[in-house]
């Protein structure tokens, strides 16, 4: 995902680029929004941890990018694209160095394996809408 905060200032284009001039072929590809409860059910997983209000509040405060994205290595490899979760942390050159506000507002969501991403992707898109 793009999330609210990058894609309200316009990031979109150039995240979506740095990400296809690293190898990922885009299968799904939507704008959209999550409601409260839909983004309480995506991050479910962080359920006790502190941030989660606020991480529900933030996911559903506007529209998102959603991709499902192709590669080998994909998980482990997008995460190093992305960088740390606190762009305070992330290393030069990565999406997060580039575009993250702060630990909470960091510009994109990747999955943490090969199972989220196979859950995460096909909360967002039908088989139809991926190619
Ligand atoms: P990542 O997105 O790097 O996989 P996590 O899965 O740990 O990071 O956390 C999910 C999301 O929750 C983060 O991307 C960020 O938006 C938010 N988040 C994580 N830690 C904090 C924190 N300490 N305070 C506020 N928001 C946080
Ligand atoms: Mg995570």
């Amino acid at each position: 995902m793009i999330k609210p905060e990058a894609a309200a200032a316009g990031h979109a284009g150039k995240i979506l680029d740095m990400i296809t001039g690293n190898g990922f072929r885009v299968v799904a590809f939507k704008y959209t929004r999550l409601s409260a409860e839909e983004a309480g059910t995506f991050y479910a997983v962080h359920k006790e941890r502190p941030f989660y209000g606020e991480l529900v509040e933030y996911m559903a405060s506007g529209p998102i990018f959603a991709a499902i994205l192709e590669k080998a290595n994909a998980v482990e490899d997008f995460r190093k694209l992305i960088g740390a979760t606190d762009p305070a942390q992330a290393a030069e050159g990565t999406i997060r160095k580039r575009f993250a506000e702060s630990k909470a507002k960091n510009a994109v969501h990747g999955s943490d394996s090969d199972e989220n991403a196979a859950i995460e992707g096909a909360f967002f898109f039908t088989g139809r809408e991926q190619y």
